[in-house]
């Protein structure tokens, strides 16, 4: 059996303009704008990510500004919610703050004793934020007018809507996740991470979605493995299980392959290695365009046609 998977790595998602979907992260979330690059299999458009000071596994949230693609809206079968974690006592803040940006909240509730709010990104993406142990150690992006007491410090879960959590509560098992509670239509799965970051996914039975993708919809969710002999070791375990994972792809900062689990989700397993100052340093993440060495060839043309963040 591979070493088990740990932790949620990052989150991938649709969004419309690009200007408004930075300016929603790092202004009104006060997350840090940790890479701008292109889509690799797309690359006049942009691939935005944002995350924590460090960039760190399980905080980097990140987008596909697609030009010209539908509003999307819940399906079952996907990712639906991505839940931040933010210090103990700072949804108070937090609900001040949203209504400062104008953003509405949708709910404010306890869940499996958890203190959350439930609040839509620009192109009405369910966000959360949950107030979190465990996560000091983790340096927040100085974010203006976010105190470091209140920051977001990566992700804490995310909510999957399924037809039948069934097959994939076996799976969140076979990845040596437990599962730690449940009500009448979701099981929570956790585990154990070094950073206290993208611990928990709620598999929620929520058939009968009959959204479509598109702005707002998360394309996928990535787990985490250290390296790339357990990710070719999960690679081998998958296609005995019965699964399709791809061939691994080089995502410059990572390693991936992709998979539908059995409840129609696309999962990714990425690599924590080489991470995000592979080809800048962390003071300047960011800052610059950055390319795959292979699409370098193109960078003028790619300026010209990409929009002004
Ligand atoms: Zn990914």
């Amino acid at each position: 059996m591979p070493s088990p998977i740990k932790g949620i790595h990052h989150i991938t998602a649709v969004s419309g303009p690009p200007k408004e979907n930075y300016d929603f992260y790092t202004k009104v979330l006060g997350l840090r704008f940790t890479k701008k690059t292109v889509n690799f299999d797309d690359p006049f458009t942009y691939h935005l990510y944002y995350g924590n000071y460090e960039a760190t596994p399980g905080s980097s949230i990140t987008f596909f500004p697609w030009q010209g693609v539908v509003q999307g809206s819940p399906n079952t079968g996907e990712t639906t919610v991505t839940a931040y974690a933010v210090p103990k006592g700072s949804i108070e803040f937090w609900k001040g703050h949203l209504k400062k940006h104008e953003v509405e909240i949708l709910s404010e509730e306890s869940v499996f004793d958890d203190t959350r709010l439930l609040f839509k990104d620009v192109e009405g993406m369910k966000n959360e934020l949950v107030e979190s142990d465990g996560i000091d150690k983790v340096k927040p992006n100085p974010a203006d007018r976010i105190d470091e007491s209140a920051a977001i410090r990566g992700f804490y879960g995310a909510t999957l809507s399924l037809n039948d959590t069934g097959r994939t509560a076996e799976l969140l098992s076979e990845f040596g996740w437990k599962k730690s509670a449940e009500t009448e239509d979701t099981l929570r799965y956790t585990i154990d991470t070094d950073n206290n970051l993208g611990t928990t996914v709620d598999l929620e039975q929520e058939p009968g979605l009959s959204g479509r993708f598109g702005r707002g919809s998360i394309h996928h969710i990535a787990f985490r493995v250290p390296d790339d002999e357990t990710q070719l070791d999960w690679r081998e375990k998958l296609q005995e299980m019965g699964f399709q994972p791809t061939p691994v792809q080089n995502r410059m900062y990572f390693r991936s392959i992709y998979f539908r689990e059995p409840g129609g989700v696309l999962f990714e397993i990425a690599t924590d290695i080489p991470g995000f100052t592979h080809d800048e340093p962390l003071e300047s993440l960011g800052s610059e365009l950055k390319l795959p060495p292979w699409h370098e060839k193109h960078r003028d043309e790619i300026e010209r046609k990409l929009p002004d963040l």
